[in-house]
C-alpha cells in the first residue's frame, strides 16, 4: 500500500495570521511559507503521495465562493511547482463549523476517502497541522501525527513530533518511510 503525507493548508504550507495575512480568502492572500516548496518535492521524491486536506468553512459562512477557493489552490499548485513540487489532491471542507458535517477536521471523512482511493494505508502515514484539529483527525484516522508552527502554548495535543515548520519536520518524515 501507498504512504500519504496529509498536509493541512494554512499555516503548513502558507502563511496565516501574519502581519500581512490574517485569513486567505483570496488569491493575492496567499504566501507560501519558507521551505514548503523543497519540503513536498523531498515528500515527492522518496515516494510519498502528498495531500492537503484544509477546512475552509469560510465558503459555507460565505467569506468566499468556492469558485475563488480553487482560483487560490491553483495558486498554491502553480507556487508549489515553481519548487517542482506537487499535490497529488486537494481535499476541502466547505461546510460551516456547526454545520455537523464528517468531512470538516477533527473529522477524518477527507483522510479516509483519500486512503480508499489512492490504496493508502492511513497508518503507515503522517498528518500534519498546526491546529488541534489537524492531529485529532489524524489520530482518528490512524496516521501519525505531527504538529508544526510557532508554539505559543505548551501543548501539543497528543501529536507524535513537534517541529516550527514543515521543513524542519522533514527529517521525521522521510525517517517513516519504508522501501
Ligand atoms: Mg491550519
Ligand atoms: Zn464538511
Amino acid at each position: 500500500m501507498e504512504q500519504a503525507v496529509f498536509l493541512d493548508r494554512d499555516g503548513v504550507i502558507n502563511e496565516v495570521k501574519t502581519n500581512r495575512v490574517t485569513f486567505v480568502n483570496k488569491p493575492t492572500d496567499f504566501y507560501l511559507l519558507d521551505g514548503v516548496g523543497e519540503a513536498i518535492r523531498s515528500f515527492n521524491q522518496s515516494g510519498f503521495v502528498v495531500f492537503v486536506v484544509t477546512n475552509q468553512g469560510g465558503v459555507g459562512l460565505g467569506y468566499m465562493t468556492e469558485k475563488t477557493l480553487r482560483t487560490i489552490h491553483e495558486k498554491m499548485v502553480n507556487l508549489l511547482a515553481q519548487h517542482g513540487a506537487t499535490v497529488n489532491e486537494i481535499a476541502y471542507c466547505i461546510h460551516r463549523p456547526n454545520e455537523g458535517c464528517h468531512c470538516r477536521k477533527p473529522g477524518s471523512l477527507m483522510i479516509k476517502q483519500l486512503s480508499d482511493r489512492y490504496g493508502v494505508d492511513p497508518t503507515a502515514s503522517i498528518m500534519v497541522g498546526d491546529r488541534e484539529p489537524d492531529i485529532k483527525a489524524g489520530k482518528k484516522a490512524g496516521c501519525k501525527t505531527v504538529l508544526v508552527g510557532n508554539r505559543t502554548k505548551n501543548e501539543n495535543y497528543g501529536a507524535d513530533a513537534v517541529f516550527q515548520s514543515l521543513s524542519d519536520a522533514v527529517p521525521w518524515i522521510l525517517k517513516k518511510k519504508s522501501l
